[in-house]
């Protein structure tokens, strides 16, 4: 029977595939289809697995003490017992041979059926050995995860080998949760589309499948409850629908949207070169938002003339302890910079904290690990100048790679004039380290980002330290409005049209021209047409978002005239519902 789920359109078009279910903990584990050649080898991998997991809890139940309580006995026979189950390695490989997931894959697919199935167990009892169920594949996936380091051969990340054993059956991914961390590995996967059961529109999640310009549905609660592995989905990303086993009439009716915005994308690509000049005259620069040196390559592509915003806190996700180091960092920076071939790449210092720890977390797990708000605090530039040695040498690292191209710095959530002095300070210091290395470097602006209300209401004075400012909107809406971007539940009340931000921004916009400073804005508002000439009419000229929306927004520019609407923008500004007065503006500016 056909159901439908609502969430919260994060990512527009429409997808259409089969569901993967893959637990928050999991959407790390290698997706990626094997060539029937390696059909066989995949399921030897899965075989020698099971063995070493075997001989390994054989061996954890002989060395047991013979004080040791009985029960530990008999739950490593319990595991022993489920690890040759039919039902875990033998429907594994129905995985592997019928959809030619591989091994790791498979394995999780797998889980997911189990799971639910304890789910609905009667009896508490039962129900409570999906735990052991989950203990025996994670020693399950640990040992595939060593065997395949030792075998270096094996493909080890998620990449789409042939579309062709994927057949006609695209995939969707549905989890209850993807942290930012694990977005990056999806970054490279099959996935057409994605579900979550949490998440807001502007959480981080969001905005790394907005960037890859997939449909996706965030914050549908009980999506990965109701859906069930191997489901027909459409996603609808334009509503924040998910119909789940559509009927043969909606599937059709999808299809015929899903190729009517293929056709408006290639018919909006063709502008990817056009210069972005509005009506009137006025250049207007369209930037790119990155979150790993590959994309640079993708922004260009994209037609962006530079880079406004390198979320470099992407590569310090997943590392754990290993961070990357000043080399490793000025490699990464060096490679955007050489991508971008002479255009301007503005790189962010990191912005992790809140929604972006370093290790990687689901929603719930951040909240209860960094106390109930952890947006509110250490985060951003309050982290970096609490760790100053990291700090400078990510300095030193940027600073290097201006060497080979056209770099600036942007510092994320400033808040407090007194942040400056130290930002400066250590600026300083590490170029005097870099001379005292000989090491070469160029001349670098420096940016601060406006997300906190505080640096909007100030921001003349901070602009005296200054060369340009980045407004993030994400974060100005949410501080603005007390709204946690990440909050599925309030995610109603997260609105862009507030009067209240519409003001601070034009505040920001306003006092940076007149004082003859860079102003962008990189929020996600830079990306959506909606906004387009309400932010022109302000004075902006410099917007930075996904590539994927560059496109988009260009056409807007070019059919904008700034000297029509900027008479109608203190109406706008003062009304109570600007998204209206603004509406009317334009209706009124097409009567004349
Ligand atoms: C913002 O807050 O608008 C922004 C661009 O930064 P991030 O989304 O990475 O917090
Ligand atoms: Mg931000």
């Amino acid at each position: 029977m056909s159901i439908q789920v609502f969430g919260i359109p994060v990512s527009r078009g429409v997808a259409i595939g089969r569901a993967v279910l893959v637990a928050s903990s999991r959407v790390d584990v290698a997706h990626y289809f094997v060539g029937v050649e390696r059909v066989e080898h995949e399921i030897a991998r899965l075989r020698d697995a099971r063995d070493a997991v075997a001989a390994e809890l054989e061996g954890l139940k002989r060395e047991l003490p013979p004080e040791a309580p009985h029960e530990l006995a008999a739950l490593l026979d319990v595991h022993l017992m489920l690890l040759h189950d039919e039902s875990l390695t033998g429907a594994t490989k129905g995985w592997i041979r019928e959809r030619h997931y591989n091994a790791e894959w498979a394995l999780s697919a797998q889980l997911e059926v189990l799971a639910r199935q304890f789910d609905e167990m009667e009896d508490a009892y039962l129900r409570e050995r999906k735990a052991d169920v989950e203990q025996v594949v994670e020693r399950l996936l640990r040992e595939l995860v060593t065997s395949s380091r030792a075998t270096p051969s094996l493909p080890t990340q998620a990449t789409q080998t042939a579309r062709d054993f994927a057949g006609e059956d695209p995939l969707v991914l549905v989890a209850n949760d993807v942290a930012p961390a694990d977005m990056l590995q999806f970054k490279r996967s099959v996935f057409t589309g994605f579900v979550t059961d949490v998440g807001g529109r502007t959480s981080h999640t969001a905005i790394v499948a907005h960037s890859m310009d997939i449909p996706a549905v965030v914050g549908a609660r009980e999506a990965s409850r109701l859906i069930r592995q191997d489901d027909w989905l459409v996603i609808d990303g334009d509503a924040g629908v998910v119909i789940v086993n559509p009927s043969p009439i909606v599937l059709e009716e999808y299809r015929f949207r899903q190729r009517q915005s293929d056709l408006e994308r290639a018919r909006l690509n063709r502008l990817r070169h056009t210069p972005a000049i509005t009506l009137d005259g006025q250049p207007v620069e369209l930037l790119a938002n990155i979150e790993l040196p590959g994309d640079a390559a993708g922004a260009l592509e994209a037609g962006a003339v530079g880079v406004g915003l390198f979320r470099s806190e992407f590569l310090f996700m997943n590392r754990g302890d290993d961070l990357p180091g000043e080399d490793e960092q000025f490699e990464a920076y060096r490679d955007a910079v050489v991508a971008m071939k002479g255009l301007p790449v503005t790189i962010r210092t990191v912005d992790v904290g809140a929604d972006k720890p370093l290790e990687r977390m689901s929603q719930q797990e951040l909240r209860h690990e960094h106390g109930l708000n952890p947006a509110l605090g250490l985060r951003a530039i309050r982290w970096s100048l609490s760790e100053p040695g990291m700090f400078r040498q990510q300095l030193r690292a940027i600073l290097r790679a201006s060497a080979y191209g056209k770099v600036r710095i942007l510092i994320p959530m400033v808040a407090q004039l007194g942040e400056v002095k130290p930002i400066l300070e250590a600026l300083a210091r590490a170029r005097q380290q870099l001379d005292d290395a000989g090491r070469a470097y160029d001349r670098v602006e420096l940016g601060a980002m406006v997300e906190v209300p505080a640096a909007a209401v100030l921001i003349a004075r901070f602009l005296r330290h200054f060369d340009f400012v980045s407004i993030g909107t994400n974060d100005l809406i949410q501080y603005t409005l007390a709204i946690d971007r990440a909050d599925e539940s309030v995610a109603h009340l997260y609105d862009p049209w507030h009067p209240a931000v519409l003001q601070l921004l034009h505040q920001t916009i306003a006092c940076a021209n007149s004082m003859g400073r860079g102003v962008s804005v990189c929020g996600e508002m830079a990306g959506d047409t909606a906004f387009t000439e309400l932010l022109l009419a302000m004075g902006l000229r410099s917007f930075s978002m996904h590539p994927a929306r560059i496109s988009a927004i260009k056409q807007r520019v070019l059919r904008s005239d700034t000297r029509q609407l900027a008479g109608h923008l203190e109406q706008v500004l003062a009304s109570d519902t600007p998204a209206q007065a603004l509406s009317r503006a334009l209706l009124g500016r097409f009567a004349h």
